[in-house]
This record gives C-alpha cells, sequence and structure tokens, in this order.
C-alpha cells in the first residue's frame, strides 16, 4: 500500500500564548502527534487554523488521506465553508477524520454527528483510567486492556453523540465518572473516530499509549484502497429480465 498521507491539523492558539500549553508544546500539540505518525512510515504534514484557508486549501485535502482534528478556543472561527467542504469529503470522498479531545465541540464532529456532542467535564488533574471495550477493533491493536494518564480532565457521561458504529474505549475516572472516550463511526463512505484524551495543560500527546491509539485510529479510518465509488439515482434498465405488470 502506498504511503498514508495524513493532516494533523491544530487551532494552536492555547500554545502561541504564554503558559502552560506553550510550556508543554512548545511547537504545538500537533507536533508529538505529527512526529509520531512519521515514526510509524506516515506521510504527515501540519496544519493550523491561522494559517490561509486554515492550512487546509484544496491542494492540501486533496491530497490527504486522513485529517486529524484538535480545537478548543476557536471553534467558531473555522469557517463554515470549509467545514462544509470536509463533510462533503468525509461522507463521499472517504476522507478518514480523527477527531481528538475537545474537539467534540468541533464544526465538523457536531456537523457529522447531528447532536450537540455536549458533556460533563471537570478540570482537577485527576487520575483517568482508559479501558479497553473491543479488542478486536483494529484501534485496540496492540493497545493494554487498560492504561492510566496519571493526569487528565475528566470528561463525563452523559456524552451527547448518537451510538457509535464501535465503542473502542471506555474511561473511569477518579471522581468518579466514566466516559465513552473510543468512539468509531461510519458516515457515507467516511470513518471517523473520536478519542477524548488530550487536555492541553497536561503532556498527555507524548504518552505512548495515547500516540499509539491515535496512529491505529488514523490506520483504521484512511480510506479502503479500490473500494468502488456508489451509484445513486434512476436506474431505468434492470439488470434481470422484468415481467412488467403494467
Ligand atoms: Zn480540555
Amino acid at each position: 500500500m502506498s504511503q498514508l498521507r495524513v493532516t494533523v491539523w491544530n487551532e494552536y492558539r492555547h500554545e502561541t500564548h504564554p503558559g502552560i500549553p506553550a510550556d508543554i508544546y512548545p511547537q504545538g500539540m500537533h507536533a508529538p502527534i505529527a512526529e509520531h505518525l512519521r515514526a510509524q512510515g506516515m506521510n504527515v504534514r501540519t496544519a493550523t487554523l491561522d494559517q490561509p484557508d486554515h492550512g487546509l486549501p484544496d491542494s492540501v485535502l486533496d491530497d490527504t488521506d486522513v485529517l486529524t482534528w484538535w480545537g478548543h478556543l476557536a471553534h467558531d472561527d473555522v469557517s463554515d465553508a470549509l467545514v462544509a467542504k470536509i463533510q462533503e469529503r468525509v461522507v463521499l470522498g472517504a476522507l478518514g477524520l480523527v477527531v481528538l479531545h475537545s474537539g467534540h465541540f468541533s464544526k465538523i464532529f457536531k456537523t457529522l454527528m447531528g447532536t450537540t456532542c455536549n458533556l460533563k467535564w471537570r478540570e482537577i488533574g485527576e487520575r483517568e483510567r482508559v479501558w479497553v471495550i473491543d479488542p478486536s477493533h483494529p484501534v485496540a491493536a496492540g493497545v493494554p486492556e487498560t492504561f492510566e494518564i496519571p493526569r487528565s480532565e475528566m470528561y463525563g457521561e452523559r456524552f451527547d453523540i448518537p451510538q457509535p458504529t464501535s465503542l473502542v474505549f471506555v474511561s473511569w475516572f477518579q471522581g468518579g465518572e466514566v466516559f465513552r472516550s473510543g468512539c468509531a463511526y461510519e458516515r457515507g463512505r467516511g470513518k471517523i473516530f473520536y478519542f477524548s484524551p488530550g487536555h492541553e495543560t497536561y503532556p498527555i500527546y507524548y504518552q505512548k499509549e495515547v500516540l499509539h491509539v491515535i496512529a491505529n485510529a488514523v490506520r483504521w479510518a484512511a480510506p479502503a484502497p479500490d473500494a468502488p465509488a456508489p451509484v445513486y439515482g434512476h436506474v431505468p434498465v434492470p439488470l434481470e429480465h422484468v415481467t412488467s405488470n403494467e
């Protein structure tokens, strides 16, 4: 198979101002994610909100098999035209989409889900324990049955999403809540994976299990090679002989 083309998109607003996210991710959260995916042999570029066309002109989208998405402060700054374009490319063009953490409230995720994508949250640095719920799913490949994130932001149920095609991970938080932290969807020809760990004030995107899951999700969401394009519309001539009753 030819090299997987991945675009790691990051809002990149937290890390461009002095503060904890900039201290942890001086090159942006997209940097360690992109570095890990490159180490897996993928052809990776990064794109950020404040670049021209949000870093995603047609030339980049045309050259992307899977797009990863991290946003938080500036969901509303993403142009509706770009969101419509990505939606169309997912549903009709089989562009893979991996939505991370606070990307649950991004325009593109809410558009594709059709729900509010609201949830509970709390930021006190508590422990998160991620459980593999569907060990046969490709995104769980090589992931231990359970792993800990020492300090995480609590995301809790209810998470207002449609029922996932596959629920791959569930997280437990020290404070008692649980959350569907790894959800796989199919929308039209496209595959979408949501993975919740990744709050900007903790070094979560340096943790090996988290990076491993993201790489698995990217591979899983990639378009199937040579998948036939579906055909729609009026079919005036039947394939078999039909004795008409008219
Ligand atoms: Zn967060």
